[in-house]
């Protein structure tokens, strides 16, 4: 582990938050939440649609959250004298903290219905959504990160997620980052998130049924073949260690979509050795610079740990993360129109083997 302290404290309306400090005995956990913020929401409700065998989480809260607010009032920078903010202390090194407007939490209305229609089950969205901080620095950004930090990052995700997939009904784990405007972001301070569904999530399903299939059919591990296959390539490759490799897929959806995967079948982060987290850093690091020297300014992207599920098909998982923009030229952007949207039918109009020449040049 590279945080040398890990403290945890309840803000004033009974939130978790967790300081994860560098070095040790840094008494961050001392500064008590000022604020009187009234009682958390209650979770989203899942609503089930039959026709597409889907849960959709409904969480009408979510509207009223705060959006891209003045940096002297950021809600995820440490707190000053003037402006008492999320976080308590006066500084920090990376923070975990409950959303304030959750997608998923354990807090569940009293009057929670179980139906809809006959066809409509309803369930509460019983998970975790969390807030994780990667810096203090307002204006810093991931791909700023020093290696060190990102390993930090690492640990605390293994932390979160070990955490989390012990929740009752917790069927994966997903910490993702959101970055740009572009995206849809509402805090400019760098930050990820994640969250703990109560469902697998569609496309997690989709991937364990085709590496179920795959395996039936040949005895192998899906991912560990397609990894293989990509490297042995080489023409899509973007860049690799000794235990990790970077590339774009043969089918990539995105205009600029890297996958990034340890050479070792890993289940979830917490499974990664210590040889595996800190070589991870500088690797991903190269590419994100690469993602903002393409276009000559801040590409937006997601980022999204694909971890292995909690229950049923776990072993058919393999971590990998993976990294897409919308931006497909430099002042254009991908829109999910109506093929995408509609149909879930992706059309690229950039080449994976273009993407990944220009990526490697950038
Ligand atoms: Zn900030």
């Amino acid at each position: 582990m590279t945080f040398a302290s890990r403290q945890a404290i309840r803000l004033s309306d009974g939130r978790e938050l967790i300081y994860f400090d560098e070095a040790p005995a840094s008494g961050r956990a001392s500064f008590p939440d000022t604020r009187h913020l009234p009682p958390p929401p209650h979770t989203s409700q899942l609503r089930y649609d039959p026709l597409v065998d889907e849960w959709v989480a409904v969480a009408a809260h979510r509207q009223t959250r705060t959006f891209l607010p003045p940096s002297d009032a950021c809600p995820l920078c440490p707190s000053t004298p003037s402006f008492a903010s999320e976080i308590p202390a006066p500084s920090y090194d990376v923070v975990v903290f409950e959303n304030q407007f959750p997608s998923f939490s354990d807090r569940v209305a009293p009057d929670e219905i179980t139906s809809l229609t006959e066809l409509v089950p309803v369930r509460p969205g019983i998970g975790r959504a969390e807030v994780v901080c990667f810096t203090s620095d307002h204006n810093s950004s991931f791909g700023a990160l020093t290696p060190a930090r990102v390993r930090t990052v690492i640990d605390v995700l293994a932390d979160r997620t070990t955490e989390m997939s012990r929740l009752t009904g917790v069927a994966q784990v997903f910490p993702f980052e959101n970055r740009g405007v572009e995206i849809g972001v509402t805090l400019h301070h760098p930050h990820g998130q994640i969250y703990a569904y109560p469902t697998v999530p569609a496309r997690t399903r989709s991937m364990l049924t085709a590496a179920a299939r795959y395996r039936t059919r040949t005895g192998h591990d899906l991912y560990t073949d397609v990894l293989t296959a990509e490297r042995k390539a080489g023409v899509r490759v973007i860049g690799e260690n000794e235990h990790w490799t970077a590339y774009v897929p043969a089918a990539a959806r995105w205009p600029f979509e890297v996958q990034l995967a340890p050479h070792r079948k890993v289940l979830d982060i917490p499974a990664l050795s210590d040889a595996e987290r800190d070589a991870f850093g500088p690797l991903y690091l190269d590419v994100l610079g690469r993602f903002d020297r393409l276009f000559g300014k801040p590409m937006p992207y997601i980022s999204a740990w694909h971890q292995a599920v909690v229950g049923e098909g776990r072993e058919l998982g393999y971590l990998h993360l993976q990294l897409f923009s919308i931006r497909r030229a430099a002042d254009k952007l991908k829109y999910l129109a109506g093929s995408e949207s509609a149909m879930g039918f992706f059309v690229n109009d950039i080449v994976p083997e273009k993407a990944a020449e220009m990526l490697r040049e950038a």
